[in-house]
């Protein structure tokens, strides 16, 4: 990739910051790759895709360490869960036979699988001697018939987020447009929207709680990138009425591109919560813009609320009052507050590292002007927020575990490892049920009692 084109991918016009004087994301420093590397982020990006060989090019490093680190689900295709990689050694790379490992890992992947689309992602090594993953990528298309999509990700580009959006730009690129949706179903009793999702992973399957409300209300899903998705379903996205960001400006050059191209709008939303919830399905309604479609967006609300409002009552007495440091990264770190807060919890401090000025303002909106934000997630300054704000529970990411689980505090995992999905209505009751087994756990007060050997040895 050029620097020209990475630097366009930086300047990303539909960001917040580029509204203001100092435009562009802030250029790679050294080290910014250990959160995550551009191939990294491009890969987590475009691995929920069910139906695709994804072939790693490159040392098997580069795919070892990354593979299956999210809990993305499928509810068919797994072929996304076998990783290939060209796994290239040093005398490939000194003989020059990176290209030709290419070739043949793509014709393996087509002859043992026959997925719908092969993706190539591109990794440091062979970017550095030169290797034409598009040169090789088309040929091998053009010989086997199989689309063939080269994702040029390779790591010191630059960041994880840089990933994303070169995944997304890959997409549009070579793949979007290129099929039209299937025929809407007839003889329904109300017209059917066709919607895009970006940015929704489908972590332990969370999107699942929401399908069935968009289904209930005529939105047919044309794609969601990624979680869940087909390659027929990815071409098919410049069809859409509208498309959500939800919950990741990652990928926001997907949806800018898609308005510029097709005239597609698009909002941003979030599924974490009851009130976020809610406002994503009148924000559709909003968009599409079909007063129908409001109506009955309003009464699915209304009668879903009702619903969940009731189930939670139950809980919503255990958790009433309880004290959570929440220590997650970009948009998560104001949409889960809501559905913290939604529950009748305090929020004491959120984690806003990865957060945009605007993730920030609307923090500051849910928690007041002296929300406290941590810029800084050391295991150390989160142990000691963690006690100066007298917390019942930390929230984070699953790096973040063993660092509570040592401190004998209660700790709830709410990154992309975790095992529970917590989107829409549904969502809401079992984030609120794992709250609870976590706070209330027999486990704290007895890992913080003296152990018997050293009662028995003072005594
Ligand atoms: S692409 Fe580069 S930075 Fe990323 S894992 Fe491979 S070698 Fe490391």
């Amino acid at each position: 990739m050029k620097a020209k084109d990475i630097a366009q991918l930086l300047d990303e016009p539909a960001c917040e910051h580029n509204k203001k004087e100092k435009s562009g994301c802030a250029k790679t420093k050294p080290g910014a790759t250990a959160g995550g590397c551009s191939f990294d982020g491009a890969q987590i990006a475009l691995l929920p895709i069910a139906d695709v060989a994804h072939i790693v090019h490159g040392p098997i490093a580069c795919a070892g360490s990354s593979w299956d680190n999210r809990g993305t689900r499928s509810s068919g295709p797994t072929l996304y869960r076998l990783g290939m990689t060209t796994d290239l050694t040093d005398n490939d790379i000194i003989m020059g036979r990176g290209e030709k490992r290419l070739f043949h890992a793509i014709k393996q992947a087509i002859d043992s699988y026959r997925p719908s689309a092969v993706f190539v992602y591109n990794t440091c090594v062979p970017a550095l001697i030169g290797d034409d993953i598009e040169a090789v990528c088309k040929a091998a298309e053009k010989r086997w018939e199989v689309p063939v999509v080269p994702v040029d990700c390779a790591g010191f580009y630059g960041t994880k987020n840089l990933g994303n959006r070169i995944a997304g730009e890959a997409m549009v690129k070579y793949v979007v447009g290129t099929r039209e949706p299937d025929p809407k179903p007839e003889n329904t009793p109300f017209t059917i929207h066709d919607v895009n999702l970006v940015g929704e992973y489908n972590i332990a399957g969370e999107f699942w709680h929401v399908l069935p409300l968009l289904d209930r209300l005529g939105l047919r899903v044309l794609c969601t990138l990624s979680g869940d998705a087909r390659y027929r379903e990815v071409q098919t996205m410049h069809r859409a009425e509208v498309t959500m960001m939800v919950c990741s400006k990652a990928m926001l050059n997907v949806a800018r591109k898609l308005e510029d191209t097709y005239g597609t709008p698009w909002f941003e939303g979030s599924f974490y919560g009851i009130s976020d919830t809610s406002q994503a399905l009148r924000d559709f309604a909003r968009i599409i813009n079909d007063p129908d479609l409001t109506i009955r967006t309003e009464q699915l609300i209304a009668s879903e609320e009702a619903r969940i409002k009731a189930a939670l009552e139950p809980w919503r007495a255990r958790l009433q009052g309880k004290r959570v440091l929440l220590y997650t990264g970009g948009v998560k770190s104001w949409s889960v507050v809501s559905a913290l807060q939604d529950l009748g919890m305090v929020v004491v401090a959120t984690g806003t590292k990865k957060s945009t000025e605007e993730d920030k303002a609307r923090i500051r909106e849910l928690m007041g002007e002296e929300a406290q934000m941590i810029d800084d997630g050391n295991p150390r300054a989160l142990l000691n927020i963690y006690r100066e704000q007298k917390a019942d529970i930390l929230i984070a990411g699953g790096r973040n575990m063993y660092t509570a689980l040592k401190a004998k505090i209660p700790f709830l995992d709410i990154n992309q490892e975790r095992e529970f999905g917590y989107e829409g209505y549904e969502g809401m009751l079992e984030l609120v049920r794992q709250l609870a087994l976590t706070i209330e756990s027999p486990i704290w007060p007895a890992v913080r009692q003296a152990a018997p050997w050293r009662v028995a040895s003072a005594a």
